[in-house]
């Protein structure tokens, strides 16, 4: 039985708890029924009101609810007076993620990350589980000498908690690292981001030709995934999937994520997904802006890639599309439409920050450094003179400030530095 709470005027709850329909599915429950309330403010003991959980008990009296999940976020005390009213479980939107998480999980990373949110999350509601233990008679002999079972119970998890910190912070440590030397090497890192569920993997694969795990679920990719991408002109970068952003996500949960989601933070650019066909697409796009900013990657280039348009009905809106979201570019993963525009965008934009264009007239023993044009930038112009060599390239700042040094150092001519656009 799912229950939702309508606080203002404003909250999208149809669209909130067709979602929370959508993860109950994903967690393996089935929907029995749904509970709404219209309330300014919430109740604080039941979450919704005394009246309505009373009407809520018959009802899943009736049907044979054995699981109540409520779309908010309850406190503990919440959800033990729900649980003792009701008879039946009650999990909060956010215990249901995790679950959806906890079976996701694939990497020792995720699986970290994942007991470490669910066991913050629990410690403050552990009185709650104990309390549903001594109602089954388990509470006997079950005392520590001068220490309650509770407070030994707070005391594992507590410790659990800081071993789990721990062994992230060194798989933090590890990915740093390791974003480190891309950093050296200079590779563009682009990102994926965007709702879950909107084909983040899919468009992955399909710009990469790499098999990353597609599901119709949510949240099938929880590790981050990078593959190279190979951009018109040759020129290589890194794409990485990431874990798809969800509304109302409570802050200590992402904070869990923190070594995913450093991957977005740190990349050069970002690719904003989002489902062009779903009716809550600007509500969605938005909620991603917000999580972006929460975990301060807000700013970045981004471009706004609005997929599945192979499924926009007929009389879909292109032209209020392109005036609310003018630099956006529609796309589909799966029909291929606008991906050779997605990735030309990508090479302009990997041009504008990286590319420089190198301009020189070098003398003739300076055959290496065309070599080097050739091998690692994009050759625009070759002319061999009697005594000289004219050469015009694209090459990355880096390597071109290097070229330039060389030639200057042994006397090969000169050479000069320009931007690649304007
Ligand atoms: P993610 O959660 O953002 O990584 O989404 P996935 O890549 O796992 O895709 C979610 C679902 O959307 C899958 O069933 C995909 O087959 C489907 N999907 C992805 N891209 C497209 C598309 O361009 N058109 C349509 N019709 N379906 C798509
Ligand atoms: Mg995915």
């Amino acid at each position: 039985m799912l229950v939702g709470v309508a606080l203002n005027g404003t909250d999208d709850l149809q669209e909130s708890l067709a979602e929370l329909a959508a993860l109950a599915d994903t967690a393996g429950s089935e929907v029995v029924g749904t509970v709404t309330q219209v309330r300014r403010e919430i109740d604080p003991a039941y979450f919704i009101g005394r009246g309505k959980a009373e009407e809520l008990a018959r009802l899943c009296a009736e049907v044979r609810a054995d699981l109540v999940i409520v779309d908010h976020e309850l406190s503990p005390a919440q959800a033990r007076n729900l649980e003792n009213l009701l008879g039946v479980r009650v999990v909060d939107r956010t215990e249901l993620i995790l679950d959806i998480f906890a079976k996701r999980a694939r990497t020792k990373q995720a699986m970290l990350q994942v007991e470490l949110a669910q066991l913050q999350y629990q410690l403050p509601r552990l009185r709650r589980m104990w309390q549903h233990l001594s109602r089954l008679g388990g509470g006997i002999g079950t005392r520590g000498p001068g220490e309650t079972q509770l407070e030994v119970d707070q005391r594992r998890a507590k410790k659990r908690i800081a071993e789990l910190q721990r062994q992230l912070q060194e798989i933090q440590r590890q990915t740093s690292a390791r974003v480190q030397t891309r950093k050296e090497r200079n590779l563009f890192t682009v990102a994926l981001v965007g709702y879950t569920n909107v084909g983040k993997s899919t468009l992955m694969n399909a710009l990469t030709k790499a098999q990353v795990f597609v599901e119709d679920r949510l949240f099938a990719t929880l590790d981050a995934t990078t593959r190279v991408l190979v951009l018109p002109d040759g020129h290589k970068v890194l794409l990485t999937d990431t874990i798809g952003f969800i509304r109302n996500l409570p802050p200590h949960l992402i904070a869990s994520f923190h070594a995913t989601l450093e991957e977005v933070r740190t990349a050069d650019l970002l690719l904003h997904v989002a489902d062009a066909s779903h009716p809550a697409l600007d509500e969605r796009i938005a909620v991603v802006e917000r999580t972006l900013q929460e975990i301060g990657a807000s700013g970045k280039p981004t471009i706004l890639v609005l997929n599945k348009a192979d499924q926009l009905p007929p009389d879909w809106d292109r032209q209020r599309f392109k005036r609310r979201y003018p630099n956006a570019l529609l796309v589909s993963a799966l029909t291929g439409e606008g991906l050779d525009e997605l990735k030309e965008r990508i090479y302009a934009e990997y041009a504008r920050q990286r590319l420089v264009r190198l301009h020189a007239q070098l003398t003739l023993q300076a055959q290496e450094v065309v070599a080097f044009a050739f091998r690692h930038g994009t050759v625009r112009r070759l002319e061999y003179h009697e005594t000289a060599i004219v050469l015009e390239a694209e090459l990355e700042r880096h390597l071109a400030e290097r070229v330039q040094k060389q030639v200057a150092e042994r006397g090969w001519g000169n050479a000069t530095i320009t931007p690649v656009q304007g």
